[in-house]
């Protein structure tokens, strides 16, 4: 019996491994054409300074509206880019796109907005990602400090030395490295020490969760990265509450639903118009996006 019940697991194992496959493979050829096509874009959601609520950067998250398919969310869509090497043209996309937005931003009324700009571990291990950051800049008559790019532990700890030297190099044109989703990775705090980042992204997960056992943990991480001198963001910032939590913690900068969700650029710009003329994001109720 037990045998048989094994056998069929298997079985059963077998076939959704090879629709997952075929999936994938289609999934893949449909993101090629959308790229050609155009039907990328990407959204812009606040960065905020929780001390004044001075909106200081923007986070680009890149959203795929297919045709065919309807919306699809990153998290569907970027791993299996990254499984079949498309990631490396959708990634130099997403960062010429947003570095375009940033510099009509700056040449506007704000210059000294800044664009966060995630970068996959394959993007970041390529040999020429220095260059391709360095060139791109250039291109678009931006100075480093213009740009911050988001990456995990996990991209950063694979080859230590290599990254440290990738991220100092860039670090000396003014461009700024965010340990992104920071909490839930795996990987030892004295990586921390060792990797020049500039900023902390606490997960979530830890705002989600501060109102049962999280304070004491926030408290722990923001202390902490206080102590390396780094500059904090908590992410996924919803609720007033959660805020004041925040601010009591002397956290440095969040980002969420409360201020604004990820937008098209000329919503996020004319969010952005409002808050420097006095209202804060927190008070306007965006609408969902
Ligand atoms: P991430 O970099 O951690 O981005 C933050 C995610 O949290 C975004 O999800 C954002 O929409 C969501 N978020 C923001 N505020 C709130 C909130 O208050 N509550 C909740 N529940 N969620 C909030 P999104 O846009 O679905 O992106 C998911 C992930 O996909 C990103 O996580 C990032 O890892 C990846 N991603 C997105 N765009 C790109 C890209 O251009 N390149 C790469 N390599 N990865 C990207
Ligand atoms: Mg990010
Ligand atoms: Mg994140
Ligand atoms: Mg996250």
């Amino acid at each position: 019996q037990a045998k048989k019940q094994g056998k069929n697991t298997w079985r059963f194992y077998d076939e959704r491994c090879h629709q997952t496959a075929t999936e994938e493979l289609q999934l893949d050829a449909q993101l090629r054409v959308a790229l050609t096509r155009g039907e990328f874009e990407v959204h812009y959601q606040p960065l905020v300074r929780l001390g004044d609520e001075r909106v200081l950067g923007f986070e680009a998250l890149l959203r795929w509206l297919s045709p065919v398919l309807g919306p699809v969310p990153p998290l569907k869509f970027i791993p299996v880019a990254e499984e079949h090497g498309l990631i490396h043209d959708l990634g130099a996309w997403v960062l010429q796109e947003a570095l375009g937005q940033v510099k009509r931003w700056r040449d506007g009324a704000f210059p000294e907005l800044h664009v966060s700009v995630n970068v996959s571990a394959h993007q970041f291990a390529r040999e020429d990602f220095v260059g391709a950051i360095r060139e791109a800049l250039r291109a678009h008559a931006l100075p480093g400090n213009a740009l911050m790019l988001e990456l995990t532990e996990s991209a950063l700890i694979t080859d230590l030395h290599g990254s440290v030297a990738k991220l100092r190099e860039l670090h000396g044109l003014g461009v700024r490295f965010a340990l992104d989703d920071f909490g839930t990775g795996y990987s030892s705090l004295s990586y921390l020490q060792q990797l020049p980042v500039q900023v902390l992204k606490i997960d979530r997960s830890f705002v989600r969760d501060m109102d049962s056992t999280g304070v004491p943990l926030l408290q722990a991480l923001i202390t902490m990265a206080h102590a390396l001198d780094l500059t904090v963001i908590a992410e996924g910032v919803e609720t007033p509450g959660q805020l004041d939590v925040l601010r009591g913690l002397h956290c440095d900068l969040g980002q969420g639903y409360l201020f604004g969700h990820p937008q098209p650029a000329d919503v996020a710009g004319a969010a952005l118009e409002q808050e420097s003329s006095g209202t804060p994001l927190a008070r306007l109720g965006q609408p969902a996006s």
